[in-house]
C-alpha cells in the first residue's frame, strides 16, 4: 500500500473539511432580513391609555387589567395622571408569554391658559413631571421633550377636549409620532364641531404639511363599574393592532412608533400590506357588516373609493400620502397608517 505523505494527507482533509462546511452553508436558511422579519411577525390588540384608582379610575390597577385580559387584549398600558403604576406584580399575576403583556405609562397631565394638554408617556423609566409654558405649543414641547429624556413614548391625547390643541399646534411640535384619531372618553369631540375641525381633518392638515404623524385608537377608560352609562368613560371603544415581532414592550413601542399597526373602533383586518407602490387592506369580514374603504391622500382629498375586499389602490406617486379608512355599515371604522408618497 502506498505511503501518502503527510501534505498530501493534510491538504486531503482541508479539501474535505472545506467542502463539508461549503455544503453545510447551501443549506442553511437565508439570513434573517427585514422582510422574513416582517412575515414572523403577529398581529398584537392593545389599548394605550386607561385610568385606575391611582387618578380618577373608579377600579383598582389589578380589576382594570382583568377587564382587558378577560376581553382579548394582548397588552394594556396604564396611564393614570401624572402617576406611575408598577406593572410587575400585575404582570407576575396575569402576564402570560405571547398572550398578554402590562405595560407601564403616565397621562402626563399638563394646562395652559385653561387648556388641558395631556400626553401619554408609554414605557417610561421614570415619572415625568408637567412642565407647563407660555403658549400651548410651547408646554406641548416641553413635555414631549421630557417624556424622550425619561425614555418614553409620547402620544398626543385627545386634542379637541376642551378644543385645547389645534392642527396648527400638532404641526409645529417636534419629536413626535402619534396622536389620538380616535379616543372613547364622551367628551372629547373627535369629531369636532361649531366650526372647529374633527380629529381626522386634523390629522390630514399635518400631514399635508409634510410632518408625519401616526393615528392611534384609544379608550381613556375610566369607569368599568357602571357599564350601562353613556356620561362614563367605559373601556373596549377604540385600540391598536401592533405587527411586532414578540409580545414585549420595546418591540410594541417600536412598531408603535414605526406606524406598524393600524387603529380601531371594531374593524378587523384579516392582512394589510403596503409599500411605495400598492396598498393593500383585506377586512375580516362578519356575517351582518358591509365595507367600504377610502384611500386619502392630501389635503383629505378622497383618491378612491372601493367596495371590494381586498381594497387595491395603486400608488400614482402625486398623492404626497396615502392612508386608509375602512368604513363599517355599523359604524365601525379602521384607519391604516399614512404611507408617504413624494
Ligand atoms: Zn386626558
Ligand atoms: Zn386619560
Amino acid at each position: 500500500m502506498p505511503k501518502i505523505s503527510s501534505t498530501l494527507l493534510t491538504n486531503f482533509i482541508i479539501c474535505a473539511v472545506v467542502a463539508t462546511l461549503l455544503v453545510v452553508a447551501a443549506n442553511r436558511p437565508t439570513l434573517t432580513t427585514a422582510a422574513t422579519m416582517q412575515t414572523k411577525a403577529r398581529w398584537y390588540k392593545g389599548n394605550t391609555h386607561t385610568h385606575t384608582v391611582n387618578s380618577d379610575g373608579d377600579s383598582t390597577p389589578d380589576e382594570v387589567v382583568r377587564w382587558y385580559r378577560e376581553h382579548n387584549y394582548q397588552f394594556l398600558v396604564l396611564t393614570d395622571h401624572n402617576f406611575l403604576t408598577s406593572v410587575e406584580g400585575l404582570n407576575a399575576l396575569h402576564g402570560a408569554d405571547e398572550k398578554f403583556l402590562v405595560i407601564k405609562g403616565e397621562e402626563v397631565t399638563d394646562e395652559v391658559q385653561k387648556k388641558p394638554l395631556h400626553i401619554n408617556s408609554l414605557n417610561p423609566e421614570k415619572l415625568v413631571t408637567p412642565q407647563g409654558g407660555a403658549s400651548v405649543l410651547e408646554a406641548l414641547q416641553r413635555d414631549v421633550n421630557a417624556i424622550r429624556e425619561a425614555r418614553g413614548i409620547p402620544h398626543i391625547n385627545h386634542p379637541n377636549f376642551y378644543w385645547a390643541i389645534t392642527a396648527d399646534d400638532l404641526k409645529q411640535l417636534q419629536n413626535d409620532k402619534l396622536f389620538e384619531i380616535y379616543n372613547g372618553h364622551p367628551q372629547v369631540n373627535n369629531l369636532g364641531g361649531g366650526g372647529r375641525p374633527g380629529l381626522e381633518a386634523m390629522w390630514d392638515i399635518v400631514l399635508s404639511s409634510g410632518k408625519l404623524l401616526y393615528g392611534i385608537a384609544v379608550d381613556d377608560a375610566h369607569h368599568f363599574k357602571r357599564p350601562w352609562d353613556v356620561t362614563a368613560s367605559t373601556p373596549g371603544h377604540g385600540w391598536v393592532y401592533v405587527k411586532a415581532e414578540k409580545l414585549a414592550a420595546p418591540e410594541i413601542m417600536a412598531a408603535l412608533e414605526r406606524g406598524d399597526f393600524y387603529a380601531s373602533t371594531g374593524v378587523e383586518l384579516a392582512d394589510y400590506e403596503a409599500s411605495a407602490k400598492q396598498i393593500k387592506i383585506t377586512i375580516k369580514e362578519t356575517k351582518y357588516s358591509g365595507y367600504r374603504v377610502q384611500f386619502i391622500g392630501k389635503n383629505g382629498g378622497v383618491l378612491k373609493e372601493v367596495a371590494t375586499n381586498p381594497a387595491i389602490y395603486e400608488v400614482q406617486g402625486s398623492e404626497g400620502y396615502v392612508r386608509a379608512k375602512v368604513m363599517e355599515s355599523n359604524g365601525q371604522f379602521a384607519w391604516t397608517q399614512p404611507v408617504p408618497v413624494q
